[in-house]
């Protein structure tokens, strides 16, 4: 990587993305899921890339693959650097989402290899096991066990097919334990760095390089029940009726409405969904007695989430007096906002301009794993454009250019963290 866009670093990135994307369910690109075979080559594959890269390579209790290259010894308090991402990917989806963290962090060792520099700390390239959302309803499997929060009870929980979580952990090499806590190193931990695709349109449109994640937004999701009485389409009068699913469709624009509000008003990233509805009995000519619904809200604000949730709670009581249906609203998960560390974005910043490259400060709308590891060290993330802002679909694309800018910039905050110059290219 002398250059930013030295033509073997291009073609290296490319042949590595392009060698991942042929690793899929045959019939369904770009499928890739935690625990599949296809998921099990993909390791193996990457575990051999990163020998190749010098790096000594192991599998922590949760599952995460690790290459570490050794810093200098004997240095004081050096520490560690950790960069990381996730090469699993949902089903039918993209070729970048992940895999291009996981590309741009062995780029950063790829320079170090090249201009033989030793660092003062260990740097740990990680492959964080199954961050998307899998058939056990988990994310981040690998990060949040980094982090201390994977508990029996997610464990414990068993697929379709009879797989049991904590054994499938096991099986690709993890302990399949619960998190005692967070990682026993975690204090030494200098800096958790994440490159991703954007997976939004903002870098894309303003033809900007690289953003500067600022926070990666509180995630809560709340199961809403509607209660109403089925009855015959044909027989039961329209006064008469209690229909859940007009009760919830009521609802559902409510939502629509209030989260545009606030988004607005805010002028922030903030998103309501109602994306998960199951109707019963579900007939053709049965009035719907009862609906089970899911309300996924994100928010880098909590101010803005409390005004929200009042104002929807309020939507649902009066969906309830209206249609005469009894509704109940019960939460099934909270994450927090992670804001990303002060100095780490920063020298991220630093790093850009340096090093010729614009950059721009943006919040996160999806979850990642270093909302997790901003938990217990400093933690920061860059985002490089993803065209149109298309992700967790085959047309995902950035180009291996923008993941050569992202690498530049993930060395130039390590070279910092070492103490020496961020100009790299
Ligand atoms: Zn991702």
């Amino acid at each position: 990587m002398t250059k930013i866009t030295a033509p073997d670093q291009i073609s290296r990135i490319t042949s590595a993305v392009d060698h991942l994307a042929t690793i899929t369910e045959p019939d369904r690109p770009h499928t890739r899921l935690v625990f599949s075979p296809e998921f099990d080559r993909g390791r193996e594959w990457l575990r051999k890339t990163f020998l190749a890269a010098g790096l000594a390579c192991h599998i922590d209790t949760g599952g995460n693959l690790i290459g570490v290259r050794k810093g200098k010894q004997n240095v004081d308090n050096a520490g560690k650097v950790i960069i990381g991402s996730h090469i699993d990917t949902v089903p039918a989806g993209g070729r970048f989402d992940g895999i291009a963290g996981v590309v741009a962090a062995l780029e950063v060792v790829h320079y170090l290899n090249e201009k033989r520099i030793e660092l003062p700390f260990d740097l740990e390239i990680v492959d964080y096991l199954g961050e998307e959302l899998n058939v056990w309803g988990t994310s981040c499997l690998g990060s949040r066990h980094m982090a201390g929060l994977i508990t029996s009870e997610m464990l414990e929980r068993i697929d379709s097919e009879g797989r049991r979580l904590g054994a499938e952990i096991s099986r690709i090499g993890g302990s399949g334990q619960a998190s005692d806590g967070p990682r026993s190193d975690a204090s030494q931990i200098k800096a958790c760095l994440e490159l991703h695709i954007e997976q939004a349109k903002i870098l894309d449109s303003n033809g900007q390089d690289i953003g500067i994640v600022t926070a990666i937004p509180g995630i809560y999701r709340y199961g809403i029940s509607i209660t109403g009485q089925a009855g015959h389409s044909g027989t039961t009068s329209m006064a008469e009726r209690q229909d859940a699913l007009v009760a919830a469709a009521d609802i559902i624009q409510k939502t629509s409405a209030l989260a545009s509000e606030i988004a607005r008003d805010e002028n922030q990233h903030f998103v309501a969904t109602i994306g998960k509805i199951d109707v019963f009995p579900n007939g053709a000519a049965i009035v719907p007695g009862q609906v089970e619904m899911t309300l996924d809200l994100r928010a880098v604000n909590a101010r803005a989430r409390v005004s929200f949730f009042e104002a929807f709670e309020r939507a649902c009581d009066q969906a309830a007096k209206t249609r005469n249906c009894r509704v109940t609203v019960q939460q099934l998960a909270a994450a927090d906002v992670a804001p990303m560390n002060g100095n780490l974005m920063t020298m991220l910043e630093e790093s850009a301009k340096a090093n010729g490259l614009s950059a721009i400060n943006i919040s996160s709308g999806a979850g990642h794993d270093t909302a997790h590891l901003s938990r217990i060290a400093p933690a920061a993330m860059i985002f490089i454009p993803c065209r149109d802002g298309l992700s967790h679909c085959p047309e995902e694309y950035t180009s291996s250019e923008a993941i050569a800018k992202g690498a530049t910039v993930l060395t130039g905050c390590v070279m910092g963290l070492a103490n020496e110059a961020v100009k790299v290219s």
